[in-house]
């Protein structure tokens, strides 16, 4: 098996991570991070162009040295840099590093200090306040790291859902091929329920032969091991995800979907409402208890029917309200990504962006929004490749007149601007004022105390040339913890200065996330969902930002990006007090 872009990524990962701990320069650190994300992100396998002779160099981002490397790891399996640098370190650092929230220097302090080499040491470490007392570290950070371990599956690893949701799409689409006898097949559980970290998945299918779906499960080519193999049930591992498959006959689909969405509070209270009606529930349907009938349903809503209540979105089984207001009739219709009109944030290749101000329309007129804000880094983004302001002056121009010769999109000139450490803007009010749109980002500085940070964020909305902020906490998903900004306060800011606060649906991102979107909508802060796009396909990301709002029980008119370009723009020009 040639060695996939997915493994490189992670070399790449992690040889950034030695060359930091190593203290060597903080920008080859970046070039290797940003290698990795390149790598991530290629649309065609590298060990191809390898052995087709491609030159690396012509992929964006990819210079010589990472193009030797690249070529090194493809044809011998191994870079040596890498491995000679993973020899060298003590025990356990790798194992550490893996844990998210902990920083390669940390890591090494971890294991160097503490003598922690396995994750059940880290875990008592962490209990008895060994870690809190390394430098950088402090109870907070500890205790939140603490809860990430404890929450991991028996199996291990959680993965963020946008990792997970391609996966669980790709055995759909390989199975549906070799399956043209499948009739339904959807994923349940945690994923459709657009958790934020997926243990495993679960995938719901109806077909007339059942064993012959399951057979062709478990042979797929992405199936690296079957661990169960039944008549009606199947489970396997891909990409080191366990993937439980179950074929139903269709009369019973809605009650399999409906036990196996869960969620398991959910699902009690549901329970519990049955229970008093005199019924009971199971995966195979509803059982009247006095007479022992049982009544089957091949789809949710009409199970949800039986037990007079309205149907209640996936994304709002939590076991919150939502039955109680389901009885009401009082579940919002959800907010879907085909309302979306615009999309106020993605880069080009001015900034850190892949392709060109040409391609990032085009794009987005096929995908029919109606428009869309250009947002290239500002000046103090270095290493992103900001803009200065001449380069800026001279890219709004661009935008400008490539905007008046399309009729079908508006595209918007605008900047995402960095907040610097005191709350300031990166460019001038001049220049600001020049600009159609503004989000207003945090890209430095991130280790500041709550105070400092909430005062930068609420300073930048203050500011009233700034529409909306951009990832509001700064989270990695895995990798970075959230920011110490009081989010509270900030959104309580956002209200009184009339500025938006961005859903980023960048994967690893996912900023802000639903329990802070639901907060937002609740106090009538205006929501944007924004891709972040930094190459065409990121656009299709936005079905990510859909599923955090959906979550937070986000209806169209909570999102400004639903509403048509006047009223968008008059909707966030009028908030602001300008
Ligand atoms: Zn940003
Ligand atoms: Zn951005």
């Amino acid at each position: 098996m040639p060695i996939t872009n997915a493994e490189i990524a992670e070399v790449f990962d992690r040889l950034a991570a030695l060359v930091e701990i190593e203290g060597d320069s903080p920008f080859k650190v970046r070039a290797y991070q940003r290698a990795a994300r390149t790598i991530t992100s290629l649309p065609v396998e590298l060990s191809q162009m390898v052995q087709e002779t491609a030159d690396l160099r012509a992929v964006k981002g990819i210079g010589e040295q990472i193009a030797a490397k690249i070529h090194e790891i493809v044809t011998t399996g191994q870079m040596q840099s890498y491995e000679r640098k993973k020899a060298a370190l003590p025990e356990g650092v790798l194992t550490i590093l893996e844990v998210p929230g902990i920083g390669p220097k940390t890591a090494y302090r971890i294991a160097t200090d503490l003598g922690v080499t396995t994750v059940d040491e880290l875990e008592r470490a962490l209990a008895d306040g060994r870690v809190a007392a390394l430098p950088r570290m402090g109870e907070k950070a500890t205790e939140s790291i603490l809860q990430t371990l404890q929450t991991r599956g028996a199996k291990g690893k959680r993965l963020p859902v946008s990792l997970t949701l391609p996966i669980a799409e790709q055995v759909i689409a390989a199975l549906r091929e070799r399956c043209p006898s499948l009739k339904t097949l959807a994923p349940a559980g945690s994923l459709r329920r657009f958790e934020e970290t997926v243990g495993d998945i679960d995938l719901m299918g109806t077909s007339d032969d059942p064993e012959k779906v399951l057979d062709a499960f478990a042979d797929l080519p992405l199936v690296s091991e079957v661990l169960v193999h039944g008549p009606k049930k199947a489970s396997v591992l891909v990409k080191g995800m366990q993937i439980d498959l179950r074929i139903v006959p269709e009369d019973q689909f809605g009650s399999l979907m409906q036990y196996f969405t869960g969620s398991r509070e959910h699902n009690i209270q549901l329970r519990e409402l049955a229970v008093r009606k005199g019924l009971s529930i199971n995966e195979y349907g509803i059982t009247h208890v006095d007479t022992g009938e049982m009544v089957a349903f091949s789809d949710e809503a009409s199970l949800y029917s039986y037990l007079d209540l309205q149907y209640i979105p996936p994304e709002l089984r939590q076991g919150l309200d939502e039955i109680d207001l389901a009885r009401q009739g009082a579940i919002p219709h959800l907010i879907e990504e085909a309302d979306l009109l615009g999309d106020l944030h993605a880069h080009t290749d001015q900034s850190d962006g892949r392709d060109p101000l040409e391609a990032m329309i085009q794009a987005a007129r096929e995908r029919g929004l109606q428009y869309i804000a250009i947002t290239d880094h500002s000046r103090s983004s270095t290493i992103a490749n900001g803009l200065n302001e001449d380069r800026l002056r001279h890219h709004v121009q661009h935008i400008r007149e490539l905007d008046s010769l399309l009729p079908d999109i508006k595209v918007l000139a605008g900047s995402e601007v960095d907040i610097r450490a005191d709350g300031t803007m990166d460019y001038s009010d001049e220049i600001l004022a020049d600009l159609d749109f503004v989000v207003g980002s945090v890209h430095s500085a991130m280790e500041q105390d709550k105070a400092a940070m909430t005062r930068r964020v609420v300073r930048a909305m203050e500011n009233p040339r700034v529409d909306v902020i951009g990832h509001l906490t700064c989270r990695l998903l895995g990798h970075r913890h959230p920011t110490n900004a009081d989010v509270e306060v900030v959104l309580q800011a956002a209200l009184r200065t009339g500025t938006a606060v961005e859903i980023n649906c960048l994967p690893h991102r996912l900023d802000i996330k639903d329990t802070h979107a639901r907060r937002a909508r609740d106090l009538g802060v205006p929501m944007i969902i924004s891709t972040d796009s930094h190459k065409f396909e990121d656009y299709s990301q936005a079905r990510l930002g859909i599923g955090i709002a959906r979550r937070a029980w986000c209806e169209p008119k909570h999102v400004l990006n639903t509403l048509p370009l006047e009223g968008f723009l008059a909707s966030i020009k009028g908030h602001k007090r300008r």
